[in-house]
């Protein structure tokens, strides 16, 4: 059993009532500017739903918009030495996730898409360059920048990020990776490292201990005054196949570096967050035995594993870790290129049935397409709070030490 309490009435409406303002911010000019003429629901197969409530766009603040990379400013309301931003980045298909503490800030992966319509190391870079423009405190420092696996969606940042960026701790899971492009990503990080006086621990899941995970103060090298975060460890890399098997396509699926992936747990006060890197469901499996009866993945915020894939999230995970909200890390599926959301089928209809069903907030109703396939989309209306980079772009989650929760939202077409 766990000591979270259940969300109640009242939190449901702080969430709506800020994605409203968010809405009205940032959804407005979205369907023209971003598709350049044609909306996005011109594009879409039959929604099988009703039309989303449109948002008022009357009032729409015109400068409401602050150097968050055209996130809107944190509401003043919330005291930030008591508040976690959680920075799901835009960096197409691929994850960035920038964990804003009240004394530093922790990178986990780097993304992104790479092709003519979207460059992932422009994106990454203009969005923290307006991180550290607000945060000037931090003196353009991450203290910790964690790869969750060797896969160049999560990799691709790496040497643009290094150019002007000071990394203190580097967690990764051992591996160099499978590919020239992904071995010569990490030879630059590895490069760093060696000449940086850098921590750098590297997760191999024999090295943490069964059902408490694994901290340290290269994983959690953040102490804050008022609010300590704790920086956790749940899984990483395998030195001994389990008895996987091999996957739809014959290859083994312990050779997947995606079931290596640094799982993180992150806690802060009473708020959690969950972030699996693209584990998949045999190692997603291996993931809730050895933590049933804990209450290690039981969150507040669930990070979707590997883009939203058929395979990234379980119903047994969804159980286990009963998200207030859940976060998406995918690219716009508008984008028809190789290595896309759209190539990829990302996020799976079914995955986002499972959210939808497992998520405890809401969020205004909100047209956005969903993969029945690789290559093949449909619309659907989503009321529940899941949020992702390929319908909203950017998006922020502040949540305070105590629990309370809004999210903030890219305005896209910007
Ligand atoms: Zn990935």
């Amino acid at each position: 059993m766990t000591s979270r309490r259940p969300w109640s009435p009242a939190r449901m409406m702080v969430v709506v009532v800020v994605v409203i303002t968010a809405v009205m911010t940032g959804l407005g000019t979205a369907s023209c500017a971003h598709d350049d003429g044609a909306t996005r629901s011109d594009r879409r197969g039959s929604s099988g739903r009703s039309e989303p409530t449109k948002p008022d766009t009357t009032t729409r603040p015109d400068d409401d918009v602050d150097a968050g990379g055209g996130i809107p400013a944190r509401p003043a309301s919330l005291d930030p030495q008591r508040t976690l931003s959680i920075h799901l980045l835009d960096v197409g298909q691929g994850a960035a996730t920038l964990l804003e503490f009240p004394c530093g800030a922790v990178l986990v992966d780097t993304g992104g898409e790479l092709n003519a319509s979207f460059d992932s190391r422009s994106a990454l870079k203009a969005q923290l360059d307006a991180f550290f423009l607000r945060r000037t405190d931090l003196n353009r420092t991450l203290d910790s920048l964690i790869i969750t696996h060797p896969h160049i969606d999560h990799l691709r940042g790496v040497p643009t990020l290094l150019q002007d960026i000071t990394v203190k701790n580097v967690v990764d899971n051992g591996d160099p990776g499978d590919d020239d492009l992904v071995r010569n990503e990490m030879g630059v990080l590895r490069g760093y490292i060696d000449t940086h006086q850098t921590g750098h621990r590297s997760i191999r899941a024999d090295d943490i201990v069964k059902r408490n995970g694994l901290t340290d103060e290269v994983i959690d090298p953040i102490a804050c005054h008022d609010v300590d975060p704790v920086i956790r460890v749940l899984w990483g890399g395998l030195d001994h196949d389990p008895g996987w098997g091999t996957d739809n396509y014959g290859k083994p699926r312990f050779a997947n570096q995606n079931n290596h992936s640094v799982v993180l747990r992150v806690d802060f006060g009473a708020a959690s967050v969950l972030i699996t890197g693209d584990l998949e469901d045999v190692a997603i499996r291996g993931l809730i035995t050895r933590y049933e009866g804990t209450r290690w993945l039981d969150v507040d915020v669930y990070q979707a594993g590997h883009h939203g894939s058929a395979n990234g999230t379980t119903k047994d995970l969804v159980d286990a870790t009963t998200p207030a909200l859940a976060l998406i890390a995918m690219g716009d599926p508008l984008r028809q290129h190789a290595w896309t959301a759209w190539a990829y089928g990302h996020p799976r209809a079914g995955v986002v049935k499972l959210l939808e069903d497992g998520v405890q907030l809401g969020r205004p109703p909100t047209e956005v397409l969903v993969a029945k396939g690789v290559k093949r989309f449909t619309g659907r209306t989503i009321d529940r709070a899941i949020f992702g980079t390929g319908w909203d772009g950017a998006v922020a989650v502040d949540i305070t030490n105590d629990g309370e929760m809004s999210v903030r939202r890219r305005q896209r077409g910007r």
